[in-house]
């Protein structure tokens, strides 16, 4: 089953990683797969009842080394507003 997203909503998804590249449908090798491929990291998204999931922990494949490890949480920047008196 190929993806069939509207292309208006595929032109506005950008990969979620640093690069933010767009996304095409299919892969390289499967234009008719059910994902979309990052045209920068190479990852793929895989979409479920047609709707992307643009999560990298989702996301197949692509260049490890492109993105630095443990994108999320990260304990810097604590800017949480520490109210005085
Ligand atoms: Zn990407």
């Amino acid at each position: 089953m190929a993806v069939t997203l509207d292309p208006q909503l595929l032109d506005i998804l950008a990969c979620p990683s640093a690069d933010h590249a767009p996304l095409t449908a299919g892969t390289p090798d499967d234009p008719a797969a059910d994902v979309l491929t990052c045209t920068s990291c190479g990852r793929q998204y895989p979409v479920r009842d047609g709707i992307p999931v643009l999560l990298l922990d989702e996301a197949v494949g692509g260049d490890p080394a492109a993105d630095p490890a443990g994108a999320g949480d990260s304990p810097a920047g604590g800017d949480s507003g520490a109210g005085s008196a």
